[in-house]
């Protein structure tokens, strides 16, 4: 049977129900399941029987939702946890212990860099941060024997910086490790890195997925390409007896769903962080209409993108769906049908006129969040990191200019308007 596209499967995947049951996913609100024998729940604890026990491991609700991104991304399984944060911490922990090293793309989430640069630095796990845009040889150079995944981001947030996922892959499967891609920004709407090599896929459903402002979340989404058993001895965890399942081994019980499974059966059991029932529900709702927002957010996105770089009082724009962006032709094959929302630009009247510019501003929020259905901005040197002079901004890594745009649903017409206008008050102020 041909393969539904991607907006018929955003509305039915991972859910289909029977005579009578309900329409919509229910949200199954129950910390417990009841079994009818000490066998029947002996058995799920052995892992020798599927079933729901307890929701810190598994809720059906969660499972309908998890099912329904494993199956935009393309993969064999999917989780659902509490934040983006949640996930990204989980697709390193499934596979890396103490003493073990990461490689990781320098240009990622200001979270995700603290987290693998300061949190796991402390729990012994190493971590190398280098520049996806450099020569293979280049980055090949960061891996050593303990190096167990190359850690990258699709689109970079806040830079929206597109990564060539296949060179990465190739490195990653040449020191024998999985790619890890962080696709939050663009969604499987509008890219599946499972499809140019990547072994597995993490989101903040938060952004897009969630796309209102309504509920933290994420999610960790297995390929079930990658061969863990012709590289046992860097996945013990996966390839070796589990004491506390007597010793079941990952790869031999699930096979290509040995990650995800461990993620689940061993993570979550040990560090929780599962996402409710609840916020599973609302995350669903988003994912309904995913299709049909990511193309509006690209189509207005791009539309403000070529308006900011025309205006006067506009330095530069990063946008990779303009012609001249250095990663416009990175964006063209990996991202054919768009980016996302996301875009960056900075003003040429110093610090002052960039204050007065966003306290003008009527339609566009100032807000810490990104990728949802209102517009908003955040301007690092005034908000997040106002503590620091340009000289420290600078070295940090952020333009003392840089303004962080999320373009929302509103009228396109009505966000550059917004922009005209707050532009034209910071002149006269
Ligand atoms: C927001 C974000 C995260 C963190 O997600 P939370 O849901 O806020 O924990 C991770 N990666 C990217 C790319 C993000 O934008």
């Amino acid at each position: 049977m041909k393969k539904q596209g991607i907006g018929t499967r955003c509305v039915h995947a991972g859910y289909k129900p029977g005579k009578g049951e309900p329409r919509q996913i229910p949200v199954i609100q129950s910390t417990t399941f009841k079994y009818e024998t000490s066998e029947q729940m002996g058995r799920l604890f052995d892992l020798e029987d599927t079933g729901y026990f307890y929701t810190r491991l598994q809720n059906p609700t969660n499972d309908y939702v998890a099912a329904k991104i494993a199956d935009l991304e393309g993969g064999v399984g999917a989780m659902l946890t509490s934040s983006g944060q949640a996930a990204n911490l989980f697709a390193c922990l499934n596979i890396c212990e103490a003493g073990d090293h990461i490689v990781s793309a320098g240009n990622i989430y200001g979270g995700t860099f603290n987290l693998l640069g300061v949190s796991l630095e402390k729990m012994g796990i190493h971590v190398s941060f280098i520049n996806a845009d450099d020569p293979e040889d280049k980055i090949a150079a960061a891996f050593r024997p303990e190096t167990r995944l190359f850690f990258t981001e699709t689109l970079s947030n806040p830079g929206v910086e597109v990564l060539d996922i296949e060179k990465c892959a190739r490195i990653a499967h040449e020191h024998g490790v999985p790619l890890i891609v962080d696709n939050t920004f663009p969604t499987p709407v509008n890219c599946r890195p499972f499809e140019w090599g990547a072994d597995i896929v993490t989101h903040s459903t938060t952004k897009y997925m969630d796309g209102h402002g309504v509920a933290v979340g994420g999610a960790l989404v297995d390929s079930g390409n990658f061969d863990w058993e012709a590289h046992a001895d860097r996945f013990p965890g996966l390839t070796t007896p589990d004491a506390s399942y007597h010793g079941l081994v990952y790869t031999k019980a699930f096979g290509r769903a040995a990650y995800i499974t461990k993620a689940t059966t061993h993570l979550m059991r040990d560090l929780g962080s599962i996402q409710s029932p609840q916020n599973a529900f609302y995350l669903n709702l988003g994912l309904q209409s995913l299709h049909v927002r990511m193309a509006r957010h690209c189509q207005s996105a791009q539309k403000v993108a070529e308006f900011l770089s025309q205006h006067p009082d506009v330095a530069w724009v990063k946008y990779p769906g303009l012609p001249g962006d250095a990663d416009y032709a990175k964006a063209q094959k990996y991202l054919p049908n768009g980016t996302c929302g996301v875009m960056c630009a900075g003003l040429k009247g110093g610090r002052a006129f960039d204050e007065k510019f966003m306290d003008s501003l009527r339609l566009i929020t100032i807000e810490t969040h990104v990728a949802d259905c209102h517009s908003c901005i955040l301007h690092p040197a005034s908000h997040t990191h106002r503590q620091l002079s340009d000289e420290q901004l600078r070295a940090a890594g952020i333009a003392p200019d840089l303004m962080r745009l999320s373009i929302g649903l509103e009228d396109a017409d009505d966000i550059i308007d917004d922009i005209a206008q707050a532009l034209e008050a910071a002149h006269k102020a």
